[in-house]
């Protein structure tokens, strides 16, 4: 397939777009018209710069209002699409994108539209130009990819065929099942964008939040399947209008582009060109860079939550620290990754190791993907441990679990410290991340992870929104939840601007008893985080658990949640150098995070960070 990407799916001007789009790896652009316009050069020059970058035009658009005019505006029409096709002819584009009429004075029918799209089709082929005609979501009257069709259909003209847009065929509900009955050839472009799920008209959903494959909702492995069954295989374009890639770089932008067709292409199953990754299975070692100062202050709250230093690196700065089945790493190593992210950021997580029992697999999907490997510094790690570089730049160390053992032992020292028995396993690492980071992170997380994504919810800060969406493997014992937000004043904003950047916000680690872990806690000087009394008065109205009980919660700084399955507990560590926090949670059953107490949450973490 011919992958493509229309110039308006990025920021810049139409010269530093067409950069970005050739560094990306795209070999063929969708000319956007306004682009175009807003370009000062001449068609010539254009056509030069685009040859010196290797690129070539799949299609101009968009050509509006044609079909179903009464006269005089039909004639204006035709003779409006001769002009295109000058321009089309200098610019060397051969194919014109028509989507159906919004004009107050369309007057509809298929018969009209197809007698409209024959005549421009005719003239066109005179040109060596054809059309492809695509149903717009918000046309009053014609909407439908499967009218579209038919107009097509009952024109029978070889110089036009069908555009297929994958927003318009989801936002307005239509069946998928009828792609696949359109023969392949007169199928001339494919335009995909997913989308969020949201409640919202077709236009302002459409010009705001479209965004790549692997970033939204919408089903387009359902609506692959269907093409695959056509045989197409022209043009494969991203049309994407997204406030955050308009404001954004353009050149990562293009990249994950690029990407995102490479995953939707990649991963159908009669192409399967993508290498098949399981998701990585869980979190086998969190790894903190850290100052000398920082190193005392994060030993005291680990030592304060029953962690025991139980080794020290044979040749490097860098302790091990465990409880259950949770392994933290301490780096003051200098002139490694830790210390070089420590420099960018401070106090931070700068890797994470992830079991994987085929890492080789998973990284070569990442590189197909164009997710180079990182190997941290060649001298100083002597792991031969292979990361990728995941959101807020962390290192992700892909561990086999056969072999996790092996490295500590070959790695470390033993120490003869021995750790409580509390804290059993990593259940979630929660990220403040940058907003233009939050679609990127996304593709990142189920592309080259395999991790699937939660509907993003929006949650209340004193300052402002926050959204949030979750990333996990399919049995839960991975999630990675990250948060962001164009509220300057938020907490998460704080947090980022005291991270010089995206970073963690909380480490959940799981227990089996929550009220003895939180006595233990008070009992080794580990203060939490203060819930104010009306959350509880709240909580026993809402789940009728019993006075006792509430009060119990309560004298522990405990939150409570229930699901179905089951009930929910949770409590905070006061937060560290203003970045982030220890959560302790219980699950007896439940699947979910604690979302009905996010709210909660975010005013805490605003009051300790002095914005609330
Ligand atoms: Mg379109
Ligand atoms: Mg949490």
């Amino acid at each position: 397939m011919q992958y493509s990407i229309a110039t308006v799916c990025i920021a810049g001007t139409f010269e530093s777009k067409v950069k970005a789009i050739a560094e990306a790896g795209f070999t063929h652009l969708e000319l956007f018209e306004n682009d175009w316009v807003t370009y000062s050069g001449s068609p010539r020059q254009a056509r030069q710069m685009l040859d010196d970058f290797g690129l070539n035009i799949s299609v101009f658009q968009p050509f509006r209002d044609f079909e179903c005019l009464p006269e005089p505006l039909r004639s204006n029409a035709l003779d409006r699409a001769e002009r295109k096709f000058d321009l089309m002819g200098e610019l060397g584009s051969d194919l014109l994108m028509i989507c159906s009429s919004v004009h107050p004075q369309c007057l509809g029918g298929i018969n009209r539209a197809a007698d409209d799209l024959g005549e421009l089709a005719e003239r066109a082929e005179k040109r060596g130009i054809r059309i492809a005609f695509e149903a717009l979501s918000w046309s009053p009257t014609l909407w439908d990819y499967r009218d579209a069709w038919e107009a097509v259909r009952r024109a029978d003209h070889p110089a036009l065929g069908l555009c297929l847009d994958t927003f318009h065929i989801f936002s307005r509900g239509c069946d998928l099942g009828q792609i696949r009955n359109i023969p392949g050839e007169k199928i001339f472009l494919v335009q995909v964008a997913d989308a969020p799920n949201l409640q919202m008209d077709p236009l302002s959903w459409s010009r705001h939040h479209r965004c790549f494959p692997g970033q939204g909702q919408l089903d387009l492995s359902g609506f692959m399947d269907n093409l695959n069954n056509t045989g197409f295989d022209g043009p494969f374009s991203l049309e994407v209008f997204n406030d955050q890639f308009r404001s954004g770089h353009a050149q990562p932008t293009a990249a994950d582009g690029y990407r995102s067709l490479v995953y939707l292409a990649g991963q159908q199953e009669n192409k399967a060109d993508l290498k098949p990754a399981h998701a990585p299975g869980a979190v086998e070692f969190i790894e903190f860079a850290a100052s000398e100062q920082e190193q005392v202050q994060i030993s005291s709250i680990l030592t304060g939550l029953g962690f025991a230093k139980t080794g020290v690196h044979k040749s490097k700065r860098v302790e091990r620290w465990q409880q259950g089945k949770i392994n933290l790493v301490i780096n003051q190593e200098p002139e490694s990754h830790a210390q070089q992210y420590h420099s960018q950021h401070g106090l931070s997580v700068c890797a994470y190791g992830l079991t994987q029992s085929e890492p080789e697999h998973v990284l070569a999907r990442a590189a197909q993907l164009a997710y180079p490997e990182s190997r941290g510094n060649p001298v100083k790690d002597t792991h031969g441990l292979g990361a990728l570089t995941g959101p807020a730049g962390a290192l992700l160390y892909l561990v086999n679990p056969e072999d996790a053992n092996t490295h500590w032992e070959r790695e470390f020292v033993e120490q003869t410290d021995r750790p409580a028995a509390y804290l059993d396993r990593v259940d979630h690492v929660a990220m403040s991340v940058d907003f233009e980071e939050s679609l990127a992170a996304s593709l990142f997380y189920r592309s080259a992870l395999n991790l699937e994504a939660t509907p993003s919810v929006n949650v209340l800060d004193p300052s402002g929104l926050v959204r949030s969406q979750v990333y996990e493997n399919s049995d839960k014992s991975l999630c990675f939840t990250l948060n962001s937000t164009q509220a300057s004043n938020t907490s998460q904003a704080r947090i980022r601007e005291n991270y010089a950047g995206s970073g963690v916000n909380h480490i959940a680690f799981s227990t089996t008893d929550i009220f003895a872990t939180a006595e233990y806690l008070a009992a080794h000087g580990v203060s939490t985080m203060t819930v104010p009394t009306n959350y509880y008065d709240d909580l026993d109205a809402r789940f009728l658990l019993g006075a006792s009980e509430v009060g119990r919660l309560s004298q522990w700084n405990i939150l409570y949640d229930e699901d179905e399955q089951g009930p929910f507990y949770q409590l905070y560590t006061h937060m560290l150098g203003g970045r982030f926090c220890f959560e302790i949670v219980q699950r007896n059953g439940y699947r979910g995070y604690g979302m009905a107490n996010s709210q909660l949450r975010l005013t805490m973490q605003a009051r300790e960070l002095g914005l609330a």
